[in-house]
C-alpha cells in the first residue's frame, strides 16, 4: 500500500457509486445531540480538494467535497450548534460549535457562479453509493497547511494511481463553468 496518505475515504481504494442512490443523512462527530443533515438525492462533482478552507479530518491531506444543490440539503437535528466558520469567505461553511465539522457550505451571493449549490461531505453519511471523487482540486495548496514541497512528485504519483487528476485548481469543467457564466454576465457569450 502507499505511504502517501490523501483521504480516508480514498487511501484503501474507491468504492464505486450507486446509480439509483437516493440520498443520505450527514451526522457530526458530537457523541452526544449530533447535527445532522439530510440530503436527498446524489452529490455530484465529488472530489478531494488541498485547499485550506474546506474541512478535512485529523491528519489528512485532503479534504473530500462534493455538490448538491441547496433545496436538497436540510438541516434535520441540532442545527443551533452551526455557525459560519468565516463570514468573509464566498462559501459559507457551516461547522458545529462544539467538535467543528463543516456540515454544508452555502454560498450566499447569487451572482456568483456556484450559486445554488452546497458543498458537502459524504464521508459524514453511513449510507453507501454516493458518487465516488473524480479528481483532485487545489493539490499545490496543501504545501500551505504544512505539506512537504519535496513530496508533491509522489502525491501527484499518488492520486494519479488512485484514478483522481491531479488540478491545481478546480477540474477542466469547473473552471470552465465559472468562465462561461462570467461571459454571459458580460453579455460576451449567448446561449448556443
Ligand atoms: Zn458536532
Ligand atoms: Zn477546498
Amino acid at each position: 500500500m502507499s505511504t502517501v496518505h490523501i483521504h480516508p475515504a480514498v487511501d484503501d481504494g474507491i468504492p464505486p457509486g450507486d446509480p439509483g442512490f437516493q440520498g443520505g443523512t450527514l451526522t457530526c462527530r458530537c457523541a452526544s445531540n449530533p447535527v445532522t443533515v439530510q440530503i436527498t438525492g446524489q452529490v455530484s462533482y465529488n472530489h478531494v480538494c488541498g485547499c485550506t478552507k474546506c474541512w478535512k479530518p485529523a491528519g489528512s491531506l485532503f479534504s473530500q467535497v462534493a455538490v448538491v444543490g441547496s433545496d436538497h440539503v436540510k438541516v434535520a437535528a441540532n442545527g443551533d450548534k452551526l455557525q459560519v466558520v468565516d463570514p468573509a469567505t464566498t462559501i459559507g461553511r457551516h461547522a458545529c460549535r462544539e467538535c467543528g465539522v463543516h456540515m454544508y457550505g452555502r454560498i450566499e451571493n447569487r451572482e456568483h457562479p456556484f450559486y445554488g449549490l452546497d458543498f458537502v461531505h459524504t464521508e459524514l453519511s453511513r449510507e453507501p453509493g454516493w458518487a465516488p471523487p473524480e479528481f483532485a482540486a487545489f493539490v499545490s495548496s496543501i504545501i500551505e497547511s504544512g505539506a512537504r514541497p519535496e513530496n508533491m512528485g509522489a502525491v501527484r504519483a499518488r492520486l494519479n494511481e488512485l484514478g483522481l487528476p491531479p488540478y491545481d485548481a478546480l477540474s477542466p469543467p469547473l473552471m470552465d463553468a465559472i468562465s462561461t457564466h462570467v461571459a454571459k454576465s458580460r453579455g460576451l457569450l449567448q446561449d448556443a
